[in-house]
C-alpha cells in the first residue's frame, strides 16, 4: 500500500537537505549506481519507531520559475501540498522569522495538511535560545527545536509527525487477483494519452475510486485479460503547470505510484529515443524489484523501414542493460497499436515476478 509521504519545506540555507541527509541517515538505496538515479538525491525511505514513509526535499527541485527566492518557495510549497501527507517546514534560529516564513505558512496553512514547525541549528542542548518563542507567531502551534548537523531532537519532531499518519484500517482492502499497474516516464512521453486509450477500449468497468490518504485516482478496468487496476491515473490526467514542467517532480510522482504498483510500464518516446531522465525512471521501478515493461510509446510517429525496430530495440536493450530483464514493445497510445499486446505483457510479466518472488 502506499507509504504516507512527509515533504520537507524551506527557505534556502535552512538546512533542509542537512535535515533529509540526516533522517535518510544510510539507508540509501541500493542501487545507487543506476546511471542518473542518486544524483541529486530528493527523495528516500525512512523509517520512525515501525512507521515507514517517503521522504522529500523539496529544496531539491528548482521550478522552472525566475529564481527570485519567494516563487521557488511557493512552488517548492505547492508540491508538498499536492504530494504530502504531513509538511515539515524548516527554519533557522540563526536568521529568526523572516517575511518568507511567513508567507510560506500561511500558505501551507491553507492546504490543511498537518504541518510541523522545524526550528533548526538549535545545536545547544539544555538551553532554550530567547529567539526560540519568536516562532510560535507563524501559528503553527509549537515550534520544535532541532541540530540536523548533530542530530538533537529529530525524534521528538519524528514522534510528532507519524502522529499525522492516516490509520491502517483505513485502507481499502486488496484483491489478489487485480494487477496493479504504474505507468512511468518523463512528461509529454504519452502517459494519459495510453491511459485514456486503454480505459476507452476497452469495454470494461472503469471506474474511479478516490483514495484514502490523498487526492489520488485509480482506474480499475476488467477484461478478458484479467483485472488491472492503473495507479494515481487522475495525477496523470490533471495537468497542472507543475505536472509538466517539473521533472523531478514527475520522479516523486513515479515513485509514489512505483511504491504501489505490481508491474511498471516505462514508458519511452520513439520519437526521442532513450533519455537520462527514462533511465531516472526505470531506476526506481528496478530499486524496489518490480516487474517491468519497457514501452516504446509514439511508435506511429516514426519513419520505418524494415529494420527500425530491429535496431531501435538493439540500442535500447543496450540503454536498459542494467534491467535486461524488461520486455520491450513498440506501442502507440494514439492509435492503439498493440495495446491488447500490452495487456498480454502486463499479466505474463506479473506471473514471473510473482513466482521469482514465490521461490
Ligand atoms: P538547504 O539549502 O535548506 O538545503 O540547507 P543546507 O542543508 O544545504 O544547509 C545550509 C547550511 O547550514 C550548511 O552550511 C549546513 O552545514 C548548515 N546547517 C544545516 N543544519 C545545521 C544545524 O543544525 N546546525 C548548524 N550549525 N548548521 C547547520
Ligand atoms: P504525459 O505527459 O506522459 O501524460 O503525455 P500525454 O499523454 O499528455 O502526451 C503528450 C503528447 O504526446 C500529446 O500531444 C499526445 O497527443 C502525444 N502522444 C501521446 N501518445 C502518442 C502516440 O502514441 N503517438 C503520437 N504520435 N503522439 C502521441
Amino acid at each position: 500500500m502506499a507509504k504516507p509521504v512527509v515533504a520537507i519545506v524551506g527557505r534556502p540555507n535552512v538546512g533542509k537537505s542537512t535535515l533529509f541527509n540526516k533522517l535518510i541517515g544510510s539507508r540509501l538505496s541500493i542501487v545507487d549506481d543506476t546511471p542518473g538515479v542518486t544524483r541529486d538525491r530528493i527523495y528516500g525511505d525512512c523509517e520512525w519507531l515501525g512507521h515507514n514513509f517517503l521522504l522529500v526535499d523539496t529544496g531539491g527541485i528548482e521550478p522552472d520559475t525566475n529564481d527570485i527566492i519567494l516563487s521557488q518557495m511557493r512552488a517548492q510549497a505547492e508540491i508538498a501540498i499536492q504530494t504530502a501527507d504531513v509538511i515539515i517546514l524548516v527554519t533557522d534560529i540563526r536568521c529568526g522569522v523572516v517575511a518568507s516564513d511567513y508567507e510560506v505558512a500561511s500558505m501551507l496553512q491553507k492546504s490543511g495538511k498537518p504541518i510541523i514547525l522545524c526550528v533548526n541549528k538549535c545545536d545547544k542542548i539544555g538551553e532554550v535560545d530567547p529567539d526560540f518563542y519568536e516562532f510560535y507567531n507563524l501559528g503553527l502551534g509549537d515550534p520544535f527545536p532541532v541540530s540536523s548537523v548533530h542530530g538533537h531532537g529529530t525524534g521528538d519532531m519524528l514522534d510528532e509527525v507519524i502522529k499525522y499518519f492516516p490509520e491502517e484500517s483505513e485502507e481499502e482492502q486488496e484483491d489478489d487477483e487485480v494487477i496493479n499497474v504504474a505507468i512511468i516516464g518523463k512528461p509529454n512521453v504519452g502517459k494519459s494519452s495510453l491511459v485514456n486509450k486503454i480505459s476507452g477500449m476497452n469495454r470494461a468497468i472503469v471506474s474511479d475510486i478516490a483514495g484514502t490518504t490523498r487526492d489520488t485516482t485509480d482506474t480499475h478496468i476488467e477484461n478478458s485479460y484479467g483485472k488491472f487496476n492503473f495507479i494515481d491515473t487522475a495525477g496523470l490526467r490533471r495537468k497542472s503547470r507543475i505536472n509538466d514542467d517539473i521533472e523531478k517532480y514527475s520522479i516523486i510522482r513515479a515513485k509514489m505510484a512505483v511504491e504501489r504498483a505490481n508491474v511498471c510500464v516505462i514508458m519511452i518516446d520513439a520519437t526521442e529515443g532513450f533519455t537520462e531522465q527514462d533511465s531516472k525512471v526505470a531506476g526506481i521501478a528496478l530499486e524496489q524489484g518490480k516487474a517491468c515493461i519497457i514501452a516504446v510509446n509514439k511508435w506511429d510517429a516514426v519513419e520505418k523501414d524494415g529494420n527500425t525496430m530491429k535496431e531501435f530495440r538493439e540500442k535500447l536493450a543496450n540503454d536498459f542493460s542494467f534491467m535486461s530483464f524488461a520486455p520491450i514493445m513498440f506501442i502507440s497510445a494514439k492509435t492503439g497499436q498493440r495495446i491488447d499486446k500490452l495487456y498480454e505483457m502486463i499479466v505474463f510479466v506479473h506471473s514471473q515476478n510473482s513466482m521469482r518472488i514465490s521461490t
